[in-house]
């Protein structure tokens, strides 16, 4: 126990002074906080201080520390930005939040079109990230083994310490395994001595079979307990259960991850329905790790400011929008975490509405800063992707993952929505208007066609980046009413 608390005292000095973590340290701890559990059911008294968020003074001078160590190590050792500060007017000294907004935000293509440009001289890069973006060429983020390990560590605590995490529990991983998440996941979830089954979005139907096969395993439950996915596979999951008749009797899970995507309230309602066990909401993304939110049962997404500092900014001027306003979250992950590719003022392109200023946070997450949830990228459209995606998730007749186009007309501002159905009816479109209607959704139309191919664009979703598998013509078990 001696030893534990040094190494917690160890993690607490560099979450403190934001310097580097001793990586063995961290992965001791959490080996120890495994022990632990294993041996006491808990983790003893203190232990979830590891993690959890100090009082707001404390927090405001170390948010500055951080930052500051993190913008002068980029300007010091990163091409990208050594080149960039050259025309910043910025004392590298004393640079904190309120100075942060001198420098110019770092956008997408930015990073697309030179992402060896942003790895700093003194990064150790072995993996290549790449971005699994459903909106273009994918992105390259070079990490360190520091970064990989450090990572993979202080996510294992937070799995076992918040989430519950046991070594009972098995984790079924959705989600493509070309992806740094499947990489970090694996490997967290590894340490925390749950079971981890590396799923990959394969046929759906072969997903929902390896869920609820039992295992045998000893020491551990019968059947996968934790699913993880994106949203638009899991909506092909959901799709593929209904259709089949599973319940959820048919599974052991305890637990559903989903991130990536929008998880829309209409989609959270039939994935409650059929699998009825807590959603987990979170969001994040290759370039911003360890940066992660979470959404809390009112609804806002929540992200702590430990990891990296959180701006929401317009997405035409780039200024910091106002209470009220939605903008583009904005995020520079803090240099104790990413030593490799050092990113400043990230754009992510997520839209989310900066709270009101009077809103006071009465959740179970209100110690940490929050926002709206996602509500789409930027576009250009009055619509948000969450607009939409609530509009015809709502509408069971369509097939998940929901397909769709937005169609700019002539007339200015008039947006047209392009469906995907299964069979385009007179009465499915009337339905589909009138709930538009209801909404009070900017749509000059909505189209509804049959074939994915007739959208005036693609529209491409993280449930296309399917994996195969060998197997074919999957016996459905006696006693559901497929
Ligand atoms: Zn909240």
């Amino acid at each position: 126990m001696f030893i534990t608390g040094m190494r917690q005292l160890g993690l607490a000095w560099s979450i403190l002074s934001g310097r580097a973590f001793r990586v063995q340290d961290v992965l001791a701890l959490a080996d120890d906080v495994r022990a632990t559990l294993e041996e006491f059911g808990s983790a003893g008294e203190g232990a979830n201080d590891m993690l959890g968020p100090p009082d707001p003074e404390i927090q405001q001078s170390l948010t500055r520390r951080r930052l500051r160590r993190t913008v002068r190590n980029a300007a010091q050792h990163t091409p990208y930005y050594r080149h960039l500060f050259e025309g910043v007017d910025i004392d590298l000294a004393t640079v904190g939040p309120d100075m942060i907004t001198r420098i110019p935000p770092t956008s997408k293509q930015a990073l697309r079109g030179m992402p060896s440009a942003f790895v700093s001289d003194r990064g150790k890069p072995v993996l290549a990230a790449q971005t699994t973006g459903t909106t273009g060429t994918p992105t390259t983020v070079w990490f360190s083994r520091y970064e990989l390990e450090i990572t993979a560590a202080t996510g294992a605590l937070a799995l076992m310490l918040t989430n519950g995490l046991r070594t009972e529990h098995i984790w079924g991983n959705c989600i493509t395994t070309r992806s740094i998440a499947h990489y970090l996941t694996e490997r967290s979830i590894t340490l925390t001595g749950a079971g981890f089954v590396p799923i990959g979005p394969v046929d759906p139907q072969v997903a929902l079979d390896r869920l609820a096969t039992p295992m045998h395993l000893p020491g551990k439950r019968p059947q996968i307990t934790h699913l993880n996915a994106t949203s638009s596979y899991l909506a092909a999951l959901v799709q593929d259960a209904e259709r089949g008749g599973w319940t959820a009797a048919d599974f052991g899970l305890q637990e559903i991850h989903v991130g990536g995507e929008i998880l829309t309230d209409a989609l959270r309602e039939r994935v409650r329905e059929l699998f009825d066990v807590p959603i987990i909401d979170g969001y994040s993304m290759t370039e911003i790790i360890p940066v992660a939110g979470q959404v809390c049962g009112h609804d806002h997404l929540h992200l702590p400011v430990d990891q990296g500092h959180v701006e929401v900014l317009d997405p035409v001027t780039l200024e910091p929008v106002a209470p009220g306003a939605v903008g583009s979250l904005t995020i520079t992950p803090f240099v104790s975490y990413r030593d490799t590719t050092t990113l400043l003022r990230y754009v992510t392109g997520d839209l989310v509405r900066v709270l009101p200023e009077a809103q006071k946070l009465g959740c179970e997450f209100a110690a940490a800063p929050a926002t709206s949830r996602i509500l789409g990228r930027v576009t250009g459209s009055q619509l948000t992707t969450k607009d939409v995606l609530e509009l015809l998730h709502g509408e069971r007749v369509l097939p998940l993952p929901t397909r769709y186009a937005l169609e700019e007309t002539g007339s200015a501002g008039a947006t047209v929505l392009h469906v995907v159905a299964e069979r385009a009816s007179r009465k499915l479109l009337a339905r589909l208007e009138e709930r538009a209607a209801d909404l009070a959704l900017p749509l000059a139309g909505i189209v509804l066609v049959e074939d994915p191919a007739d959208l005036p664009t693609p529209c491409r979703v993280r449930a296309d980046l399917r994996e195969h598998t060998f197997h074919h013509n999957i016996p459905i078990p006696a006693g559901r009413n497929a």
